[in-house]
């Protein structure tokens, strides 16, 4: 068959192809610990149930405007005003199918062939192939586990060049955890902003930061920042696939444009229990807090689990992702992983696809008893002595 040349510099994702063999083990009975999960294990807050509920009984069955809702556009003005000071009118923001799909229809919106993207790694999977669909290019900027993932400046100013059209920001990062300091996110935000570059701030994981603080990149270039945010980390609603972008008119609308004519527009269902997620600020507030705490004694076990067992890693300030190495099971992360799947029962995720050699994305998004007994498997593994 011939496919187009576009999908066929896309590559299939390895971290699917993993998780796929974490699967067929467990129906094989084998009882697995999967680490592997990019998303929340919590239940959604009752009142945001409800509200879709509600919606349902109201009969909110019609296509929403393309762009979303008033009331959710409005409601995330508010938030923003709120929570990061910022100011945005309604026609300043899309919302679509996941933040995922905000950063395409950006991306898409943005990039003429040969411009480029800077990107920190361990990078989310999904930009350099959206950066590639795009027609775009991806540079990208190491970043070490000695200085818990955070850049440096003089790193991302080296990566830029006359091409250089984006640089995506994500703090706290998947994979890594990774929170940048407030300085930090404002020099790389006026270093762009000089050199006329966009800043895409993907703040999905903006309520997940359990030391330190989130620093929104828009406080400090608001006409040349995109924000990227949603509800699917927040509050637990990663199936509901709403996501919202903000940012200059011209670029939500050039956005919208292409989101009128493949999606037409987010779930309106899910828009509605959204709106209320973001408007009842007091119980979502109280549930974020409770995940909170939930997730920081998880990390707290884990890093210090994984340490013991000198698969070191450093101590994520924020989302619920912890990259560890594993070389002292095998130099190569893939084979690592397997051998930690197939012989330890333990399912993370191989560094491969974050650019991060050596290294696996432990997730602990799962219970404290899963990772209590996923630490104990490795270290028997270890002791066994595989390598
Ligand atoms: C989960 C995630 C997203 C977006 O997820 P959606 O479910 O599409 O809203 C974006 N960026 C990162 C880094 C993520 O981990």
């Amino acid at each position: 068959m011939q496919l187009s040349e576009r999908i066929k510099r896309v590559k299939g994702s390895s971290t699917v192809a993993f998780n796929t063999k974490a699967k067929e083990l467990a129906r094989t009975g084998v009882n697995v610990v999967a680490m592997t999960a990019g998303e929340p294990d919590f239940q959604p807050p009752e009142h945001v149930l409800e509200a879709a509920r509600q919606g349902i009984e109201s009969g909110l069955t019609k296509y929403t405007p393309g762009e979303g809702t008033v009331e959710l556009r409005e409601a995330v003005c508010a938030k923003f005003e709120r929570e990061n000071g910022l100011s945005y009118k309604p026609d300043q923001i899309i919302v679509s199918t996941g933040g995922k799909q905000v950063l395409y229809n950006a991306f898409m919106a943005i990039l003429n062939p040969g411009d480029e993207v800077v990107l920190m790694a361990p990078y989310w999977v999904s930009y350099p192939a959206q950066v590639e669909l795009a027609g775009g290019k991806t540079v990208t900027v190491a970043t070490h586990p000695k200085d818990g993932f955070v850049p440096e400046l003089d790193a991302i100013r080296e990566a830029v060049t006359a091409k250089t059209k984006v640089i995506v920001l994500n703090s706290p990062s998947n994979p890594t955890g990774a929170v940048y300091p407030p300085g930090l996110v404002k020099d790389i935000v006026e270093m762009a902003a000089e050199r006329d570059i966009w800043i895409f701030a993907d703040d999905l994981y903006e309520h997940l930061v359990y030391e330190g603080e989130f620093t929104p990149a828009a406080r400090y270039a608001q006409d040349k920042t995109l924000i990227i945010h949603g509800a699917s980390k927040a509050y637990a609603l990663t199936g509901w696939r709403i996501g919202y972008g903000a940012g200059p008119r011209d670029l939500i609308k050039a956005m919208n444009r292409l989101q009128s004519h493949s999606t037409s527009g987010a779930n309106s269902l899910a828009q509605h229990a959204v709106t209320v997620a973001l408007n009842e600020v007091e119980k979502t507030r109280a549930f974020i807090e409770l995940t909170k705490k939930a997730y920081v004694e998880r990390r707290d076990t884990l890093v210090v689990g994984l340490n013991k067992l000198g698969l070191t890693a450093p101590t994520p300030q924020g989302a619920f992702y912890v990259m560890a190495d594993l070389t002292a099971i095998h130099k190569d992360e893939t084979e690592a992983a397997l051998v930690l799947l197939e012989k330890a029962h333990v399912g993370v995720v191989p560094g491969t696809d974050f650019d991060a050699p050596g290294q696996a994305r432990f997730s602990y998004a799962t219970s404290l008893e899963n990772i209590e007994e996923a630490l104990e498997r490795i270290g028997a593994l270890l002791d066994s002595n595989v390598s």
